[in-house]
């Protein structure tokens, strides 16, 4: 790599560490805002988790990753080959520590911080992407039809309905809706369905790939310098804030980390342990799937969701928590056919491609954003689990007030990496 114009000395800029939707939307906003934005990123842009997500941009994801209900049914998802969850043996002392604060965080007052907190963001989750698609002439991208998630059993609806009180006490709009209804809404689905939620507000990016590839041609027109590198360490220092790369080292005035699942191992070089774990999901592409959705359906029973997109069908979901590097488990990717088939009797599996990717998972499902409370010249934002399209936007405005040492549009607080840390840590 050539280095970002200095010989040592610091310039004066951001340097963006990471280049998933978290790190785009952010160079993006941070370039808008005026900032001097270089991003180093060691693949392709878009090539990590935030290339094969379910594109849908949802308002029901307000809730921790852990609930009595999950906690009850773990031992039958363990032993089903079919669940919409699977701890895999070699990672589960990993997990450990991010389960006992999973459960942690069901303690009511945590919960409803949690709550809060994903819901003040959620709220303000599509308005924000305004200024970042009109920048990068994406609008065609996102559309916001709704989302619905459809039931097979009446046990599952009733479960599920029990938290619409919360979606509708935090202004986002959840409703009970017939079984009559959803087939209206969505002919294609099988007609055994009982009953669903529509959440009339949430959307869909007909292209998440797309949308980062458009960021990065819209950030490279106007300039902005994409270097290919691998990051190894980042140091405080009186000028600045070195980088260490697998080529050399720069020193840049500022610094955001984003990058998704590997943010924990950068911090834990820098002695700042985060319970972050590797939540695997899988998606299956079909481009031929001979069925037409109107928006993202998230089948209730398995717990996944299917989005129509530009290049087809992706069924999309499942939580696999197992170490990033293992080989992926391809069969979960398949599996998720047969089940969509119970939905959707006639999709057409032709030309099918799986995909795995590693969600960046943070036991109380709150990404961390903000500024190092020693060293404020470092921000970081990552740990985004189910929600990083669907918050990449806010995030990115989050990012760009701290930096101006500007007012939040959300309060961060709860968003802190300090939540986690139990000594004050110097040592960057
Ligand atoms: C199956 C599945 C379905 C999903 N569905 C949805 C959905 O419908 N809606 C939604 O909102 N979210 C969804 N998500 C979650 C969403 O995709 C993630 O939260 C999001 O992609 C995280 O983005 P990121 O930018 O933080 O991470 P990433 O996309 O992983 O980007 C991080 C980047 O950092 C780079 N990097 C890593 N280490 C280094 C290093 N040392 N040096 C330089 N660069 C480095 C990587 O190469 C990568 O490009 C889904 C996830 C999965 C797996």
């Amino acid at each position: 790599m050539t280095h970002p114009k200095n010989n040592g000395a610091a310039s004066r800029g951001v340097t963006v560490l990471g280049a998933g939707i978290v790190g785009l939307s952010i160079a993006l906003k941070l370039h808008l805002d005026g900032f001097k934005v270089t991003v180093v990123e060691k693949g392709e842009p878009m090539h990590g988790t935030s290339y094969g997500n379910a594109g849908y941009l949802s308002e029901a994801n307000i809730f921790p990753p852990a609930s009595p209900d999950m906690l009850r049914q773990l031992p039958k998802f363990m032993l089903s080959k079919e669940g919409p969850l699977v701890i895999k043996p070699d990672y589960a002392t990993k997990m450990i520590p991010w389960a006992v604060k999973a459960v942690a965080a069901l303690k009511p007052a945590s919960y409803q911080n949690i709550l809060t907190g994903l819901a003040s963001m959620t709220t303000l989750a599509y308005e924000s992407f305004d200024e970042l698609l009109t920048a990068a002439n994406a609008q065609q991208l996102l559309t916001r039809e709704g989302g619905l998630v459809a039931f097979r059993t009446l046990a599952g609806l009733e479960a599920k309905c029990r938290s619409l009180r919360t979606w509708n006490s935090f202004g986002l709009a959840a409703e009970r809706i017939s079984a009559e209804l959803i087939t209206e809404m969505e002919p294609e689905l099988s007609k055994d369905m009982v009953g669903g939620i529509f959440f009339k507000n949430s959307g869909r990016c007909s292209s998440p790939r797309g949308l980062g590839e458009l960021y990065v041609k819209r950030l490279r027109e106007a300039g902005v310098e994409f270097f290919t590198d691998e990051v190894r360490g980042i140091e405080n220092v009186d000028s600045g804030v070195r980088i260490h790369t697998a080529s050399g080292s720069f020193v840049t005035d500022r610094v955001v980390l984003t990058m998704g699942f590997q943010t924990g191992a950068l911090l834990q070089r820098l002695d700042i342990k985060v319970p972050l774990v590797s939540e695997r999901g899988y998606h299956l592409m079909l481009p031929s799937s001979d069925v037409r959705l109107k928006r993202p359906i998230v089948f209730g029973e398995p717990h996944f969701a299917a989005t129509p997109m530009d290049e087809g069908l992706r069924l999309a979901g499942t939580a696999e928590f197992a170490r990033a590097d293992s080989q992926p488990n391809m069969d979960r990717a398949w599996m998720l056919l047969k089940l969509a088939k119970r939905y959707l009797p006639n999709v057409n599996e032709a030309d099918a491609t799986p995909w795995m990717g590693v969600r960046p998972s943070l036991p109380d499902g709150l990404p961390a954003i903000g500024l190092m409370r020693n060293a404020p010249r470092i921000a970081y934002a990552f740990g985004h689990a189910h929600n990083g399209l669907t918050l990449s936007a806010i995030t990115a405005r989050c990012v760009s007030a701290l930096m101006q040492g500007k007012e939040a549009p959300v309060d961060l607080e709860p968003y802190r990496l300090e939540r986690f840390l139990h000594h004050e840590h110097a040592t960057v």
